[in-house]
């Protein structure tokens, strides 16, 4: 596998955080921290702050995400939003499958395949999250569990919607939690998902799919880890709503 071939992709999650007015504060500070960045950054605010954020990015080399989308294009979703929502205001990227979705929403491995095949069709990238939780782990099902996430998630997509998937590896216990995931085991179940792709397309889709970690990810660790062969970018929580620390991540991930 050719790392030099796929992109380095930092996106930053920033959950239910920041208000329209502070977020766009925010991105100022990240868009001058990207500037000139040899690597691709992105930015997920909370839906109310989409319109302010993609405003404040004009000009930069900095893209907007949102954290999630509905499957369908309209309809009786209270609370929901649809992809083509997103696309109309100016977001380029949505987050699938986060696994604070899963656990507070009830979202399953199927609406994320769903919401990943409604994103791609709006013409949204996907960001798609597997990753394991503590108890899988300590069973020794990780890569099963992580194959299944990803299997289902990718149901129906083809390889040509393979080029609107990121795929995100976030062990369900390192997310705000202040663990990370050793080098190793990142890079392991990265890899290993690189395996799968390449089962369930050919060398060229697995080689070209840029695979993010994302847990805990700070600006002391995220050179290592992004220096694991398989792991080509990062998506970041806590790290990302602090410019200094979000910058260190963004340099480290300059190749
Ligand atoms: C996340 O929310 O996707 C995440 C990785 O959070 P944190 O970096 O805070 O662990």
């Amino acid at each position: 596998m050719n790392k030099s071939k796929r992109k380095a992709i930092i996106a930053g999650n920033w959950k239910m955080n920041k208000t329209a007015a502070e977020a766009e504060i925010l991105t100022k500070e990240i868009t001058a921290v990207a500037a000139g960045a040899d690597c691709e950054v992105i930015i997920c605010p909370p839906f109310t702050a989409v319109s302010s954020v993609v405003t404040a990015v004009a000009g930069s080399n900095v893209a907007v995400g949102v954290q999630n989308v509905h499957y369908d294009q309209s309809g009786a979703y209270t609370g929901e939003i649809s992809a083509e929502m997103a696309r109309e205001i100016g977001a380029s990227f949505a987050i699938i499958g986060h696994s604070e979705r899963r656990e507070y929403f009830g979202e399953t491995n199927e609406t994320v395949n769903l919401r990943l095949k409604a994103a791609i069709k709006s013409g949204l990238t996907a960001i798609l999250c597997v990753g394991e939780t503590k108890e899988l782990r300590e069973l020794g099902v990780t890569q099963e569990v992580i194959a299944m996430q990803t299997k289902i998630a990718l149901g129906e997509v083809n390889a040509e919607d393979m080029k609107s998937v990121i795929i995100a590896y976030e062990p369900v216990w390192a997310i705000g939690t202040g663990l990370t995931a050793t080098v190793e085991q990142a890079q392991e179940v990265c890899k290993n998902i690189r395996e799968i792709i390449k089962e369930l397309y050919n060398t060229d889709v697995a080689e070209a799919l840029t695979i993010q970690y994302g847990g805990s990810m700070n600006a002391k660790n995220a050179a290592s880890l992004l220096d694991m062969p398989d792991i080509d970018g990062g998506l970041i929580g806590g790290a990302a709503l602090k410019p200094d620390d979000f910058a260190e991540i963004i340099k480290a991930a300059s190749r």
